[in-house]
């Protein structure tokens, strides 16, 4: 996430842009899904559909979500446990995309309040909730040394 000349952040990761640049053979889309379920992926047409209804920000997040599906490579229908780690697993994947560990620094010499980091990072509670479980402890020091910096050399 890094300052604009006009002042509007811009993101480190784009999903729109991402997609269209790794994979241009999927067509993303918005539809009415019934407000159940955040996003239809169906491999065989490549077509993501996110829920119409979720915010833009929510939406974002799904669309992460979606690609890191396609790049795990979970295009066949599993059920149960399976579906559960797969689900996890583009939940981690899309989580880490979204929240570099420069930007969620950043953030932190914001705010320490959930909500607030989410808006800063443009992500929902769910994916923030997701990145900062999986920090490892690598992770915690290399934000450690971010928010150090960041002390001593304010902007
Ligand atoms: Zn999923």
């Amino acid at each position: 996430m890094a300052d604009r000349e006009d002042g509007s952040r811009q993101l480190s990761y784009d999903p729109r842009a991402d997609i269209a640049r790794r994979h241009p053979d999927w067509i993303v889309g918005t539809g009415d899904l019934g407000g159940l379920i955040p996003e239809v992926l169906c491999p065989v047409r490549r077509v993501i559909l996110l829920e119409r209804s979720l915010s833009p920000v929510v939406r974002r997040c799904s669309l992460a979500h979606a690609i890191a599906h396609i790049d795990l490579d979970h295009t066949h229908p599993v059920t149960g446990h399976y579906e559960n780690r797969e689900e996890a697993a583009a939940n981690v994947l899309a989580a880490r995309r979204l929240i570099p560990l420069r930007d969620y620094a950043a953030a932190l010499t914001w705010t320490r309040e959930p909500a607030e980091v989410a808006a800063e990072l443009v992500v929902d509670a769910a994916t923030l909730r997701v990145r900062e479980s999986g920090l490892t402890t690598a992770d915690r020091r290399t934000i450690r040394g971010l928010l150090r910096r960041c002390v001593r050399e304010p902007a």
